[in-house]
């Protein structure tokens, strides 16, 4: 953002950032970007493929043009910019999967109800839905579907540098608690040829896990287990790994996942959360606002060091060690061991 522009401008433009980002995502789940994937075509051309209205697609691809996302060229053909391109598909770091579940109306819905949050402490997402969002997810298979996609999305994005930052070896089996679709577990045990894997989610969520553990080649050594890190997880692995989990919860649930894992785990174990740390004040950090995504989501919250000490120790864990991941997302491996 230019910071030269004088103040009101300044303050205008994060007024209206959810412009920008509604652009943004209809263009996303209208997949404008892989379209363009063999060069650059007329708005006709595309707007047939998307089977919107021409004149008006072309008003939205000139708006996120202005931007730097796509570009018109002299001959009134749409073209990708470096931006557009992680907006297609199947590209590394792609936030194609990110960007539409963002626009898809439960996610809309509850931020615009950012407001009973802050009123409330509490959850927006039932106030606006009737319902929490993982039962909500289990009656709307679609849009589960595209909630699936963008943490698989965002898992390949930063599983690479997860794998190289924490060394791994001297697991023997390690569960992926609330694993999803086992993107980042397939990728932990392609890194780590000898060690075995257990997927953990709900089993609405794990029916789509052998696909994605087939294609990565690890389906022999990987074992897929639905049910709910409430009542227990699989037992008797020495390393237990939840990766975007603890955040999805206000401190009495996360204490609980955490003494369900705590039941399970041999005492030799370890316990490893991928999650993001919050730095104190005024310190930029990506987590300051995934913070109230978490809130007006689930009622989670993202955490500093010191809370996520206290909510290891709630969970029956000593706090080790924090291993900073991904500089830019913020992420970190924080690791604990059984007390
Ligand atoms: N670890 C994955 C998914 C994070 S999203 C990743 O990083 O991509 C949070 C996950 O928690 C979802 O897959 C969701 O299905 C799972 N989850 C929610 N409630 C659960 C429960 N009670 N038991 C097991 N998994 C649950």
């Amino acid at each position: 953002m230019a910071t030269d522009l004088p103040g009101p401008h300044v303050l205008r433009r994060m007024v209206d950032g959810y412009e920008v980002s509604r652009a943004l995502h209809v263009a996303a789940a209208l997949g404008v970007a892989d379209l363009l994937g063999d060069g650059p075509k007329p708005v006709g051309e595309l707007a047939s493929a998307t089977e919107t209205h021409a004149p008006t697609l072309y008003r939205l691809l000139r708006s996120l043009a202005s931007v730097g996302v796509f570009a018109e060229d002299a001959d009134g053909h749409f073209e990708l910019t470096p931006l557009a391109q992680y907006l297609r598909s199947d590209v590394p770091g792609s936030m194609r999967g990110w960007a539409v579940w963002l626009a898809q109306r439960s996610t809309w819905g509850m931020w615009g109800d950012l407001m009973h949050s802050v009123r409330t402490g509490q959850p927006a997402f039932p106030a606006v839905h009737g319902t929490g969002v993982w039962d909500y997810y289990a009656q709307h298979p679609e849009e589960n579907t595209v909630f699936n996609a963008a943490m698989t999305g965002g898992s390949r994005a930063q599983v690479d540098a997860v794998v190289q930052a924490y060394d791994f070896s001297g697991i023997d089996t390690l569960v992926d608690v609330g694993g999803g679709q086992g993107a980042f577990l397939s990728a932990i045990l392609t890194a780590y040829p000898a060690m075995r894997g257990v997927l953990f989610d709900q089993p609405h969520v794990v029916t789509g896990a052998p696909v994605v553990l087939g294609a990565s080649g690890v389906a022999d050594r990987c074992t897929i287990v639905g049910g709910s890190f409430f009542e227990s997880v699989p037992a008797d692995a020495d390393a237990y790994i939840l990766k975007w989990i603890v955040h999805d919860w206000d401190d009495p649930e996360a204490v609980t996942i955490l003494r369900t894992c705590r039941r399970a785990i041999a005492d030799t174990g370890r316990l490893l959360l991928v999650t993001r740390v919050l730095p104190p004040r005024n310190e930029p950090h990506p987590a300051k606002f995934t913070d109230l995504l978490f809130l007006v989501m689930y009622g989670g919250r993202e955490r500093t060091a010191e809370e996520l000490e206290r909510l290891l120790a709630g969970g029956g864990f000593q706090l080790q060690r924090i291993i900073p991941v991904t500089e830019e997302r913020g992420e970190s491996v924080v690791e604990g061991i059984p007390i």
